[in-house]
C-alpha cells in the first residue's frame, strides 16, 4: 500500500485536550477504491465519546467524522460504481471482512470479525489505523461508498450517514408505521431524523423531551405530540402508551420510568450510547411482557436504500454549519443540548 496524499485534518490528541490542526497520509487508490474530495462532515455525539474516551476504547491521534459527503476525484482502474465527478457518501464503516454471515446478509455493522470503524479503528489489516471526516480527503473501496443524490443540499445530507440511518433502520426492523405509538426521546442529532422517519413512516409520534424550549421544533418537525419528561406526573399521564420507544439519550438516564411508557408487549429500541450501564429491575420488563432491544447504525445496502427514501421524500436535517476552527466550541455547545440539530464542519474551512 503507497501512502503518499498529504492530507489536512483536525485530531483529539488526547482524551483531554481539544482537538487540533494534524495532518495525515492517505493511501493511493487501489483497483476498487475511491478517493473523495471531502465537502461536509456532521458531528455526531458519537465523535464526542470517543474523543473523549468514554467508552474506554479510544485510539490516539483521533480524527473523528462519520458523517461525510463530498466529490469523487478520482478511482482505482477497476471501479464500476462511481466516476470522477460524482458524489458520494461514507458512514461509520470502511470495511467488514466480507465473508461471515452478517456480511453476507447485508449487515456489515454486525460484522464477526469486526468492521472497520471510519475511525477509531483498524482498516481489516488489523493494524492500519483509520481517521475520519475532519479532513480533507479519504480513499474507501467502493462497495463501502454511498451514492447521493445532486438533488438535496450536501450539508444537510451529511448528517444522514449516521443520524438518519441509525434511526430508520430500527424504525424499519422493527415495521414501524400507520396505528403505532412510537415516543422518541431526546430531540438532539438522531432524535430529529427519528422524528421526521416515524412521521413520515405513517406512526404517531411523541417527543419526549427534557427541554420545554424544543417543543415548538418538535412539532415543526413531524411530531404529533411533545411531552416534557422530565416531570414525572407526565410521565404518568404517558404509563403504558406506546408500542415503540426510540431511545436517543446520550447522558445516563432512568431506564426503568422509560420502560413504564410501553404498552404490553412494547419495545425499548436503544439507539443513544451512554457510557454508564443501565439499571433494567426485572420487573419493569415481566409485567407487561415488555422487551429491550439495541441497534447499530445500518448495512450498507439499507443505508443506500434510505438515502434514496431521503432523496424521493425531500428530507434532509436540520444543520447548523461551522468551520472546523469551532470544533471545540460545538462540542461544548452538544454537550449542553444546544444545537438544531446537527452542526456540520465546512471542509473548506480546513483547505484554507
Ligand atoms: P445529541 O445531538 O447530543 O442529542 C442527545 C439528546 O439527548 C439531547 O439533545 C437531549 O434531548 C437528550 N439528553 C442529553 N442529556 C440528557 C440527560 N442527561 N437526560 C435526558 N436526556 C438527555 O446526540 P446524538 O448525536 O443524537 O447521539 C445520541 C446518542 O446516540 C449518543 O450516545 C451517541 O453516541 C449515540 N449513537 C448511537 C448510534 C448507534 O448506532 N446506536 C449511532 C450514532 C449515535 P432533550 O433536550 O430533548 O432531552
Ligand atoms: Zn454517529
Ligand atoms: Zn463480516
Amino acid at each position: 500500500m503507497l501512502f503518499t496524499m498529504n492530507t489536512k485534518a483536525y485530531a483529539a490528541p488526547d482524551a483531554t485536550s481539544p482537538l487540533g490542526p494534524f495532518s495525515l497520509d492517505r493511501r493511493e487508490p487501489g483497483p476498487h477504491d475511491v478517493q473523495i474530495e471531502i465537502l461536509y462532515c456532521g458531528v455526531c455525539h458519537s465523535d464526542i465519546h470517543q474523543a473523549r474516551n468514554e467508552w474506554g476504547n479510544s485510539i490516539y491521534p483521533m480524527v473523528p467524522g462519520h458523517e461525510i459527503v463530498g466529490r469523487i476525484t478520482k478511482v482505482g482502474d477497476h471501479v464500476t460504481r462511481f466516476k470522477v465527478g460524482d458524489l458520494a457518501g461514507i458512514g461509520c464503516f470502511v470495511d467488514s471482512c466480507r465473508k461471515c454471515p452478517a456480511c453476507a446478509a447485508g449487515l456489515e455493522q454486525y460484522c464477526e470479525n469486526g468492521m472497520s470503524g471510519t475511525y477509531n479503528g483498524y482498516e481489516q489489516d488489523g493494524k492500519t489505523p483509520t481517521y475520519g471526516g475532519y479532513s480533507t480527503q479519504i480513499v474507501v473501496d467502493e462497495q463501502y461508498t454511498l451514492k447521493v443524490s445532486p438533488n438535496l443540499p450536501l450539508q444537510a445530507v451529511a448528517p444522514l450517514l449516521c443520524a438518519g440511518i441509525t434511526t430508520y433502520s430500527p424504525l424499519r426492523h422493527w415495521k414501524v408505521g400507520k396505528g403505532h405509538k412510537v415516543g422518541v426521546m431526546g430531540l438532539g442529532g438522531l432524535g430529529h431524523m427519528a422524528v421526521k422517519f416515524a412521521a413520515s413512516f405513517g406512526a404517531e409520534v411523541t417527543m419526549l423531551s427534557t427541554s420545554p424550549s424544543k417543543e415548538a421544533d418538535a412539532r415543526r418537525l413531524g411530531a404529533h405530540h411533545f411531552a416534557l419528561t422530565s416531570d414525572p406526573a407526565v410521565r404518568e399521564k404517558l404509563g403504558r402508551h406506546f408500542d415503540f420507544i426510540i431511545d436517543t439519550v446520550s447522558a445516563r438516564h432512568d431506564y426503568a420510568a422509560t420502560l413504564a411508557m410501553l404498552k404490553t408487549d412494547g419495545v425499548l429500541i436503544c439507539v443513544g450510547a451512554p457510557p454508564e450501564p443501565a439499571q433494567v429491575p426485572a420487573f419493569s420488563l415481566i409485567p407487561n411482557r415488555l422487551s429491550i432491544a439495541g441497534s447499530m447504525i445500518g448495512g450498507i445496502r439499507e443505508t443506500q436504500e434510505m438515502l434514496d427514501y431521503c432523496a424521493e421524500h425531500n428530507i434532509t436535517s436540520d444543520v447548523e454549519v461551522i468551520p472546523i476552527q469551532q470544533i471545540n466550541e460545538a462540542y461544548d455547545r452538544m454537550l449542553k443540548g444546544d444545537v438544531k440539530y446537527r452542526f456540520v464542519i465546512d471542509i473548506a474551512s480546513l483547505r484554507n
